[in-house]
């Protein structure tokens, strides 16, 4: 068994060239040659404008096919490019996964008028007005794509709330009315805000069966059209869980326990986590949020940072067969919405600490890998990336020992296995040039052991038992093999 690695193949200032889908089929030799084993690709769906990274979902019957929103391509190209894409990508043996967001829909055909009240921001459940008429962007028909794949026409009742009333041009949290609305019940959503059922745009409503049915349609057309072998759940704490459990239950049924799912529940919280996860029976995976907030208040805090500490509440370490663990995303990146970016000095040994670990499946974020353009712009760390790849892919195996010990130093070794039998013996310190004794295996008595990453030039000599006394540079990582 070769280790599995994901990359997130695209970050928020992509240049709207309608290139993409092309760059990453252009790319596929190279990123299998690196151990990429699964790529997490951005939304393919027609979204509000050919310059929408995709979260703005208009028609997800529409992968750059019919001219809607004033464009036939998405940002990342024609849907002809897409599939062409997922095919060389599986030529090259790596499995395509889908962003796919079933949370909301963005840039309704036409308005209707229907009987909504609106609720505090703050808090969902707290009802500030008597039900009054809007008129609100909720009706999509899609006329671009005439009922090509599928004739569903959404409808006011289709949605849980909205956040404009044409009529008026009032903004607010409009939570519609009528028979068996209101928000997904409280225990199935996040708590935040008192029920955090609605984001943005038009919530769906998944009490209504005809959405649930017309979402299964969806799918099933989606996966048998494309062929990508996952699913990137976007949103899920605003999803009503119990439709997510069900949903991914009945894919995985039918198309294999080999189509990976994994969903951005954006929540640092343990309990939440652990609630979410026995919610959806283990159904899938979830993105380490936790780890993402230590790494990143790791880098901020340098070293008042107790590096003891930096596994502590992540999936990581609670549900380590659960756990999709990153260091950034297009969400966390600067300037964008979560924007807590992990300090540059501190990148190198965060990715380490995602990819020279046993617990997790690590995401290499394109951002960190090829680098961020334009005013928000961050250095390439490709060469220091690629060599983690290559350790990951043919020394981090086997045992793991941890040395998690001092609040500045830390470390922990890899003492391989059948397949791969060398060791690696990993270090960082957020403080001065440091060392550390650890072990590496008996078989290695005598072997000379040097830094992989180069940031050290001396050697270390292993003794007759095994251990090695490893060192650091100051705020740097070194990773020791031979
Ligand atoms: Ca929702």
């Amino acid at each position: 068994m070769v280790n599995e690695t994901l990359m997130q193949y695209f970050e928020w200032y992509l240049p709207n060239d309608g290139n993409h889908w092309k760059r990453l089929a252009d790319d596929a030799p190279h990123l299998a040659q690196k151990g990429i084993s699964k790529i997490w690709m951005p939304p393919a769906f027609k979204g509000t404008s050919s310059a929408d990274v995709g979260y703005g979902v208009y028609d997800l019957f529409d992968l750059g096919e019919f001219d809607q929103k004033g464009t036939v391509r998405t940002k990342y190209g024609s849907k002809e490019d897409y599939l062409k894409a997922i095919a060389t990508l599986k030529a090259n043996g790596i499995i395509p996964m889908a962003d796919i967001i079933l949370n909301h829909k963005a840039s309704a055909d036409h308005t209707e008028r229907f009987e909504v009240v609106e609720v505090d921001p703050t808090d969902r459940t707290k009802i500030l007005t008597d039900p009054f008429e809007i008129e609100g962007w909720t009706n999509f028909t899609f006329d671009g794509r005439q009922k090509i794949y599928n004739d569903f026409e959404w409808h006011w009742y289709h949605f849980t709330g909205t956040d404009f009333d044409a009529k008026t041009g009032q903004t607010g949290i409009f939570q519609i009315q009528g028979d068996n609305k209101g928000w997904a019940n409280n225990d199935l959503v996040d708590d935040e805000n008192g029920n955090y059922d609605y984001l943005m745009y038009a919530d769906l409503d998944f009490k209504h069966p005809e959405v649930v049915q017309n979402i299964y349609d969806w799918s099933d057309w989606f996966i048998q059209t494309t062929g990508v072998g996952g699913f990137r759940l976007d949103a899920v704490k605003h999803i009503d869980s119990f439709f997510m459990k069900n949903f991914i239950r009945d894919i995985t049924e039918k198309y294999g326990e080999d189509f990976y799912v994994f969903g951005e529940f954006w929540n640092g919280d343990e309990q939440a986590n652990d609630d979410y996860l026995e919610n959806i029976d283990y159904g899938f995976d979830l993105v380490d949020v936790k780890l993402h907030q230590n790494l990143f208040d790791a880098s901020r805090q340098s070293e008042a940072y107790d590096l003891r500490q930096i596994f502590d509440g992540s999936l990581a370490s609670n549900h380590p067969q659960s756990a999709v663990t990153f260091v950034d995303n297009h969400d966390t990146q600067r300037g964008q919405a979560l924007e807590s970016t992990i300090e540059e000095w501190f990148k190198p040994a965060a990715y380490a600490l995602i990819l020279l670990r046993e617990a997790g499946l690590p995401c290499v974020f394109y951002g960190d890998y090829y680098g961020i353009q334009g005013d928000f712009a961050q250095e390439s760390f490709q060469d220091i990336i690629n060599n983690l790849l290559d350790l990951r892919q043919n020394y981090a195996y086997g045992k793991q020992e941890d040395y998690l010990d001092d609040a500045n130093c830390i470390g922990w070794t890899r003492l391989g296995d059948d397949e791969h039998k060398k060791s690696l013996a990993v270090i960082l310190s957020n403080k001065n040039a440091s060392h550390k004794l650890m072990f590496v295996g008996k078989k290695w008595a005598g072997a000379i052991f040097t830094d992989y990453l180069g940031h050290c030039q001396e050697s270390v000599s292993i003794d007759q038992e095994g251990w090695g006394d490893f060192p650091v540079e100051a705020k740097s990582v070194s990773v020791w093999t031979c």
